[in-house]
């Protein structure tokens, strides 16, 4: 870091503000976690000088035995980690994923049934800004107004409807767990391949705190940086009939040369992740989320289908009176970082929304654990309800702030 300091001051001076900021304040993104110093040694790494198009044995490039090494490794401990048959963990992002599964599987034209934005799917499952509403048909499933749960009866009866070739589960913001057993006998009934993007929730399968998607999909889409703690970027399991496929969708279909840093980092990500530790890790990040959606109940902000089974909880912000981007400014402005979200049947557009996102992985990584939860419901509560505008409310903001500070002093990210 010196290096840097005297070679760019202004760019270290940004890289240490982003410390502080992650140090004096809340990290409630629910797609965020602060990872060790080991992920961020690798992907500082020489590791980053070299050209590897291809696989391992058989690149486009020389002097490629020492990242042969790397990738070899992190494949191996993928396909350990989740029971894969096989494994690629070149693709740069959770998207360029998505984006090889579909150039493995479909062909543009073709249909592709997913869930629906407003519900809680990406913007890779059919938006219209998105190849994945440009190139394809996309026809998107909800979930119920009663329950907020996804509606199997309504999937299967698109599935029949419209006999898509892909069918893709796993969301952006839906805080239950996914029936995958239920997916794959609706994708065999109409003959469509199932495509699981767990971008959000494989660090939970990594820890065994949920059920794994990998026995029921034909692939399995992740992204490492969110609960899995790993490097950003992307990450692909399927089984070894579609090995090839997969292999030659991510390259050369839509990247060239691998971010050999990166793969490296998540090897170790990859190793972490297989220590009991991480399996008590993911089994807080839940209960943190339980308690953190319960505290928020309580304090009148309602948990969208009631709860959670997952690290994020959705919370619906109507009966507080306050919209999802005035809720995300208040508590930006009392250091607690977390997003509007749009919650199902949304009335208002999708950057007002009427709801917020938050989510544990950053906190339990801090080691907090449920009294900090019901803590820092209650101060997200007092932060949303707070306007800046009126009187006092910016002195009461800090106020907040000052006690997040207190809050995290007890439970450093990056200890110095
Ligand atoms: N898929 C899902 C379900 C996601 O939530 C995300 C990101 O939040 C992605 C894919 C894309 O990941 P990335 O931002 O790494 O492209």
């Amino acid at each position: 870091f010196d290096q840097l300091r005297t070679t760019d001051p202004e760019i270290a001076g940004v890289v240490l503000g982003e410390l502080d900021r992650l140090r004096g304040g809340l990290q409630l993104i629910a797609s965020e976690n602060l990872t060790s110093p080991a992920v961020l040694a690798a992907l500082g790494s020489t590791l980053t000088n070299k050209y590897a198009e291809g696989y391992p044995g058989r690149r486009y490039y020389g002097g490629c035995a020492e990242v042969d090494r790397a990738e070899e490794i992190g494949i191996a401990r993928a396909k350990e980690l989740f029971g894969a048959e096989h494994a690629n963990l070149q693709p740069h992002s959770g998207a360029s994923a998505n984006l090889a599964a579909y150039g493995a599987l479909v062909q543009p034209g073709d249909t592709v049934l997913a869930m629906d934005l407003p519900h809680g799917g990406h913007l890779t499952h059919g938006s219209r800004v998105n190849f994945s509403g440009k190139w394809f048909h996309t026809v998107g499933y909800t979930v119920r107004p009663d329950t907020e749960l996804i509606d199997y009866d309504e999937v299967r009866d698109l599935a029949r409807a419209h006999r898509p070739k892909m069918i893709i589960c796993g969301a952006t913001a839906y805080p239950r767990l996914i029936d995958f057993a239920r997916f794959r006998e609706i994708a065999d009934e109409v003959g469509a391949y199932l495509m699981v993007d767990a971008a959000h929730f494989i660090g939970l399968v990594a820890g065994q705190a949920v059920p794994s998607p990998v026995p029921h999909a034909d692939v399995v889409c992740a992204t490492t940086h969110k609960v899995l703690r790993g490097p950003r970027g992307g990450m692909i399991l399927c089984r070894e009939s579609l090995a090839q496929r997969i292999d030659k969708a991510v390259f050369p279909f839509t990247q060239g040369g691998p971010l050999m840093h990166a793969v490296a980092a998540k090897a170790v990500a990859l190793r972490e992740a297989a220590q009991p530790e991480f399996r008590a890790y993911a089994e807080r990040v839940v209960a943190n989320a339980r308690a953190l959606a319960a505290g928020l109940a309580d304090e009148g902000m309602r948990p969208v289908s009631g709860g959670t089974d997952t690290h994020l909880a959705l919370v619906d912000l109507r009966e507080v009176g306050v919209t999802g981007a005035d809720a995300e400014a208040r508590c930006d402005a009392a250091t607690i970082t977390l997003n509007k979200n749009a919650i199902p049947y949304d009335p208002q557009k999708p950057m007002v929304a009427s709801g917020i996102r938050v989510g544990t992985p950053s906190v339990t990584t801090q080691g907090m654990r449920e009294p900090e939860m019901r803590q820092v419901a209650s101060l997200i509560a007092r932060a949303v309800r707070t306007d800046p505008a009126a009187p006092g409310g910016a002195d009461t903001l800090a106020g907040i702030a000052g006690e997040v500070a207190g809050l995290v002093a007890a439970f450093p990210a990056y200890p110095r």
